[in-house]
């Protein structure tokens, strides 16, 4: 429930609530906007152009979802915030497409931080590499705004706290190279562990399943 998360949020008003309705049909979003809710998450690009083109226009889209490069023109020109930057060559498409579209589009690294194999996003390494390396300093029309991460899978919580310290770490680490008045963004924690994800800094939680119910695929 919506309403109960936000009371939950009360204490921390500094989080933000991305309500993730991929999935989800027309009206649990519009009930949620009627509700107050201003930022939603997609995680398709197709279920994203729809959705957009019924709700009204000062929606907030976050877009979450593994992005095909074939795909990131119609993202750059809805999302506000692109949290599933996995890979450099998915960088570069979306720095050329909003150069195309005349802007600067905000945007997060995934960090594969989960002890599991199946998850995409940048270790650690790949990541730090990018970050200090030149060859972002030409790319104009992306403004690099944090971090997002999925934790590892699973009910042991520390092991999830372990995950999320490891993207918070890392996000402080690359505080010293980043213009700090971007580099502001940490996106993790999700139905099943936002609180943990809170504890550990998260300033973005994406919440599907708790405030919407059981997706139907
Ligand atoms: C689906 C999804 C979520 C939301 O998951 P819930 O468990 O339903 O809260 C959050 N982040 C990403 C990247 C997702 O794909």
């Amino acid at each position: 429930m919506l309403e109960e998360i936000r009371n939950r949020l009360t204490a921390h008003p500094d989080v933000k609530l991305v309500a993730v309705s991929k999935y989800q049909p027309l009206v649990a979003l519009e009930q949620a906007y009627n509700e107050g809710q201003r930022a939603f998450g997609e995680s398709r690009v197709q279920e994203l152009v729809q959705k957009a083109e019924r709700m009204p226009a000062d929606v907030e889209w976050h877009f979450i979802g593994h992005l095909q490069r074939n795909k990131v023109k119609s993202v750059v020109a809805l999302a506000s915030l692109i949290h599933s930057i996995d890979s450099e060559r998915l960088l570069v498409e979306v720095n050329r497409q909003a150069e195309a579209q005349a802007k600067v589009v905000d945007v997060l690294l995934q960090l594969h931080v989960a002890q599991e194999e199946t998850k995409f996003g940048f270790s650690l390494g790949e990541c730090w590499e990018l970050l200090t390396s030149d060859r972002i300093k030409t790319m104009k029309n992306v403004r690099f705004r944090g971090i997002m991460c999925m934790a590892s899978n699973t009910d042991n919580e520390d092991r999830i706290r372990q995950d999320f310290r490891r993207a918070r770490t890392f996000f402080d680490e690359a505080s010293v190279v980043m213009n700090p008045a971007d580099w502001n963004v940490k996106s993790w924690g999700m139905s099943g562990d936002f609180p943990i994800a809170i504890e550990e800094g998260a300033t973005h939680i994406r919440v599907g399943s708790l405030i919407f119910g059981e997706r139907i695929y």
